[in-house]
């Protein structure tokens, strides 16, 4: 593209003309005026936002080619396909090429006939690429998903921290680094490493208005979600996360076998089913994709109607954006969950076995802990999330009307005392119990362990028979997340008192809980610990 005034009437031209689009949306239009004039930006957009222009319109107005850093190599084909359906000069650089292919690119790129070219980061951090840049003509880098310079975040990637080379190599290319996951560490994180320390920030509202949230008690997992989607999901496109890759198999198994088309997709499938797979659910109308969380980056399918959570995801942060794949053509869409206490008890067991070190471990409990209070919450979740997210307008002083707390408002009750019957019936049997033997003491049952250890003749024994062990399983799973109680990975799942105990055993502390209420359509209860 010819050098033009880089003024705002003509970003809106190339808008129209080139991309066919009326206006433009939120933020982008400051955006690129700021990329346009050399100013390095930090755009953090949620998905579906409409990042890809902020860096695509200034590439084209600016003189030289752009040069997008993207981890998502599967995806560069089809960026460039679409960008060279309306006609803009765009290619990549990737590992999927051969020689001559990508010798045909350098050679453009260096007479300046591209727009475009979206390089893997290992590819633009070569010797060979480095110096390539150095004889081109460049408009700006734009680092796309670049929370994965975020060693904390779960899409980290080693080479993103080296990209602060361009700043170093190439002082006068303005930057943009885009991304939709912004809370406030990730965010410092990326202007620290990338060295924008002078980028303006972009912060976008991150409310997402069309999604309606809503977390339930888990009892029979599966079926709940089958329940969900044959309720109010029969004919569409949606996705069910789950944790494991064996997870994913058998539950999309399970929804085949009642009727709705489902599809796995996990890193362990051959890359030619996955992309069977991924084509399928993008093309047809009604697939349900089955997945572990290696499916969606970059997904664009306006008519997602819902995301649904098998499992408890890990962090505020992925939960926002798997849930953030719903609704993207504004409307109505679900975001539904089921979590129980067997997740928290896996969730805390995979950090606490993981090889990370100490710093890490902490981390990601803290986030989890985050995710926890999500999921606990007696306030408006989408209240709750924006906050999370440092968001302070009016979305985050209202509730919102369209999550499950709003819709229809829990009852919190004073757990004091419940919370005092199992701190104490653990202590009783000397902190070496797991959940199912700890609430059957609390319910007086009558089992071949409880005769073996004599647990009949503790003081605790049956004083909360009048609740039921789901009941008792949402207090106790409520005590862990509040962090009265932990559980003790290495024997055998033994439940422990914490530090905070005592001051609630002591009857210094009063807890509050949200009242139980019975998954509505359960089938049989699962002993979930
Ligand atoms: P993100 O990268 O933030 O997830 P994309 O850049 O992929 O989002 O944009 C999401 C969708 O919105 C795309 O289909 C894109 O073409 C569309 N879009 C972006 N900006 C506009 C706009 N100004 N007007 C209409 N549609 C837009
Ligand atoms: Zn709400």
């Amino acid at each position: 593209m010819t050098q033009a005034a880089p003024s705002q009437q003509t970003a809106l031209a190339l808008l129209q003309s080139v991309f066919g689009y009326p206006a433009f949306r939120g933020a982008q239009a400051e955006i690129i005026d700021h990329v346009v004039n050399g100013g390095d930006a930090l755009v953090l957009m949620p998905t579906g936002g409409g990042k890809s222009l902020c860096y695509q319109l200034p590439a084209m107005l600016r003189q030289g080619v752009g040069i997008v850093v993207s981890p998502l190599i599967a995806l560069m084909q089809d960026q460039v396909d679409a960008l060279a359906e309306v006609g803009v000069r765009a290619a990549f650089l990737n590992s999927t090429q051969t020689f001559q292919q990508a010798l045909a690119i350098e050679q453009k790129m260096r007479q300046g006939e591209l727009d475009l070219v979206y390089v893997a980061p290992e590819r633009l951090l070569t010797q060979r690429c480095l110096e390539l840049l150095e004889i081109c003509p460049i408009s700006l880098f734009a680092i796309d998903e670049a929370h994965c310079v975020s060693q904390w975040g779960h899409d980290f990637r080693p080479e993103y921290i080296k990209l602060s080379v361009l700043h170093e190599r190439f002082p006068a290319i303005p930057r943009i680094a885009l991304t939709a996951t912004a809370d406030q560490a990730t965010r410092a994180e990326i202007i620290s490493r990338l060295q924008l320390e002078n980028a303006l920030q972009f912060v976008s509202s991150f409310d997402r208005p069309n999604i309606r949230y809503r977390i339930v008690e888990k009892a029979s997992g599966r079926q709940q979600l089958l329940d969900f989607l044959q309720a109010e999901h029969p004919q569409d496109a949606g996705i069910v996360y789950c944790l494991s890759r064996k997870k994913v198999e058998e539950t999309a198994e399970f929804l085949n076998q009642h009727g709705v088309t489902a599809l796995p997709y996990h890193a362990g499938l051959e890359l030619a089913v996955r992309t069977k797979n991924q084509a399928r659910f993008l093309r047809e109308d009604s697939i349900v994709m089955v997945a572990t969380i290696a499916f969606g980056m970059g997904i664009d399918k306006p008519d997602v109607r819902f995301v649904a959570h098998l499992d408890l995801p890990k962090s505020i942060e992925g939960y926002y954006q798997e849930t953030g794949r719903a609704g993207r053509d504004g409307g109505p869409a679900n975001a539904w969950m089921a979590y129980g206490l067997q997740d928290v008890v896996q969730q805390r067991r995979m950090i606490e076995e993981s090889e990370a070190d100490e710093n890490y471990k902490r981390l990601q409990s803290g986030k989890l802990d985050s995710m926890l209070s999500l999921c606990e919450t007696i306030r408006c979740r989408r209240r709750h999330l924006l906050s999370y997210f440092g968001q302070n307008d009016a979305s985050t002083h209202t509730n919102c009307g369209n999550c499950d707390v709003c819709l229809n408002p829990p009852k919190a009750f004073d757990a004091s005392v419940a919370t005092q019957q199992l701190l104490s019936a653990i202590y009783r049997v000397d902190q070496r119990f797991a959940a199912g033997h700890v609430i059957d003491v609390l319910r007086g049952m009558d089992s071949e362990r409880i005769q073996q250890w004599r647990h009949d003749k503790l003081s605790t024994y049956g004083i909360g028979s009048e609740r039921s062990e789901a009941e008792w399983r949402a207090i106790l799973r409520q005590a862990i997340a509040q962090g009265y109680v932990s559980v003790d990975y290495e024997s055998y799942n033994a439940l422990k008192l914490t530090e905070t105990a005592r001051a609630v055993l002591k009857g210094e502390q009063s807890v509050q809980m949200r009242q139980y209420e019975k998954p509505q359509k359960a089938a049989k209860q699962k002993r979930a610990v």
